[in-house]
């Protein structure tokens, strides 16, 4: 069943239901009500038929008094202790003549209720007296209720057709609600087959006004839709940046290549030169395709294998490499010695990226100071070229450079520092980068604990 008929169908049903046990309480309660009242009305006429028969002296017979006395479109008849009839049943108006054979389940004492007979109610009420001859006789009043069984039948017609009528608003608005909910449902299962066919990212139109579940669901697909088409240019971008970025090695490659082809027998000092460019672009092609599959592997593979690390031996040992690489003094401060739980591999990565920044961008000595107050805080300080204050930000972004003449020459990828913050992020570290152009750059790492992770 579809939503929209089921919603239909509950909220109708549920009406229904509750119309129809408001009419069945509001007639069950007034016949209760009605009832107990005619019972009261025929229980002081039987009164005072019983203190009017008392009052009578032997010259009328008892059949006459109780002619007399019978009440209109009633009976009066009187038994002895053990139900039988005293004397012969009297009638009034147009009762059957065979409610006189009515037989009651008989008890001695007082006695009322309603009974049917011939599709008719009658008040019954039995009252014990003294008889005339001294024994103790039982006088039954039958009175109609036909006015008040038509009464109730009149009700019964009046609450059917309210009942009837009351369910039409209830269809309308079963109808409505259901078209209300499901209006902005279909609109967004419609947007999303356009999506699909048409392969592009939409947005829902939303009612401006309304501020319901279903304009923050449109709402929250909006905001979905605006991050997946963020993602996928994001996405584009990154392959066609990284496209380019392994085409400009090949190129030169290639170009050296043929020059090797060309006149390599001929002139041997261009193999020299060739081979050097060659193996150059090789190796930044290798570290780019590497920092390439980190990246691209990010979320599946990086899987902590946390371990104890002496923070000092870990960089000591990354500063130690570093110098031997550039050439470089790199000076370290330690206040203490610092043992942490971390991944010690992703680490590593992590420290040598700015260290390599540190000496790639500068030509001075580098600093490294590892200090620890409330956290372990690692500080590695160049004074080197510096990153512009627009540009601090944008570091981080996958193949951005802050100026690629300048660049170009530390044959950097551009994806060292998007590396670090995948990193710094995976091992609970705060990156910080505090930078001067023409003064040099202080990177500061927090290391959280991961535990709270
Ligand atoms: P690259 O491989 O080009 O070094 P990164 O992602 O590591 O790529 O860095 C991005 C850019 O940030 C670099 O191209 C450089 O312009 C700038 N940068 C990073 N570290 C430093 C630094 N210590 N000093 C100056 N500039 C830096």
């Amino acid at each position: 069943m579809k939503l929209k008929n089921k919603i239909f169908f509950y909220s109708t049903f549920l009406f229904v239901i509750l119309v129809i046990l408001l009419s069945a309480t509001i007639y069950f309660t007034f016949i209760n009500i009605t009832y107990d009242r005619e019972l009261n009305r025929v229980e002081s006429n039987a009164q005072n038929i019983l203190s009017g028969l008392r009052n009578e002296t032997d010259e009328f017979s008892v059949i006459d008094l109780m002619s007399f006395y019978v009440p209109n479109d009633g009976m009066l008849r009187i038994v002895n202790q053990d139900g039988q009839l005293m004397s012969p049943a009297v009638l009034s108006g147009e009762v059957p003549n065979t409610l006189k054979d009515y037989q009651i389940s008989f008890e001695r004492g007082r006695q009322s209720g309603v009974i049917t007979h011939s599709d008719v109610s009658y008040g019954f009420v039995q009252l014990p007296t003294i008889w005339r001859d001294g024994q103790v006789v039982y006088m039954q009043v039958f009175e109609s209720l036909e006015t008040v069984d038509n009464n109730l039948d009149i009700l019964k017609l009046v609450l059917f057709l309210v009942t009837i009528i009351a369910l039409i608003p209830v269809f309308v608005s079963g109808k409505l609600l259901s078209d209300l909910i499901i209006r902005p449902i279909q609109s967004l299962i419609q947007t999303m087959n356009e999506i699909k066919s048409s392969q592009t990212f939409k947005h829902i139109p939303l009612n401006k006004q309304s501020n319901d579940e279903l304009y923050t669901m449109g709402q929250t697909f909006n905001e979905l839709m605006d991050l997946l088409k963020e993602n996928y240019e994001k996405q584009e971008a990154f392959v066609s940046n990284a496209s380019h970025e392994l085409r400009t090695p090949l190129t030169v490659i290639e170009s050296y290549a043929s020059l090797v082809k060309r006149r390599g027998l001929e002139r041997p000092e261009v193999v020299q030169e060739s081979i050097d460019a060659i193996h150059l672009e090789a190796v930044r092609m290798k570290d780019l395709t590497e920092q390439l599959l980190l990246l691209a592997r990010r979320d599946q593979d990086w899987k902590l294998d946390i371990t104890e690390i002496q923070l000092n031996q870990l960089i000591e040992g990354v500063a130690k490499n570093m110098e031997r690489v550039y050439r470089r003094s790199i000076h370290m401060d330690a206040e203490e010695s610092i043992i942490i739980q971390s991944d010690k591999q992703k680490l590593k990565q992590l420290i040598y990226i700015f260290i390599d920044n540190a000496c790639k961008y500068s030509d001075e000595p580098v600093r490294i100071e590892l200090s620890h107050g409330s956290k372990p805080i690692i500080k590695i300080e160049d004074q080197g070229i510096g990153i512009p204050e627009d540009s601090l930000e944008k570091v981080f972004d996958r193949f951005y450079r802050v100026d690629e003449a300048r660049n170009r020459d530390h044959g950097g990828t551009g994806l060292g520092l998007a590396l670090a913050k995948e990193l710094a992020d995976s091992l609970n570290i705060d990156i910080e980068l505090d930078s001067r152009v023409g003064e040099g750059t202080t990177v500061i790492l927090s290391l959280n604990s991961l535990s709270s992770h």
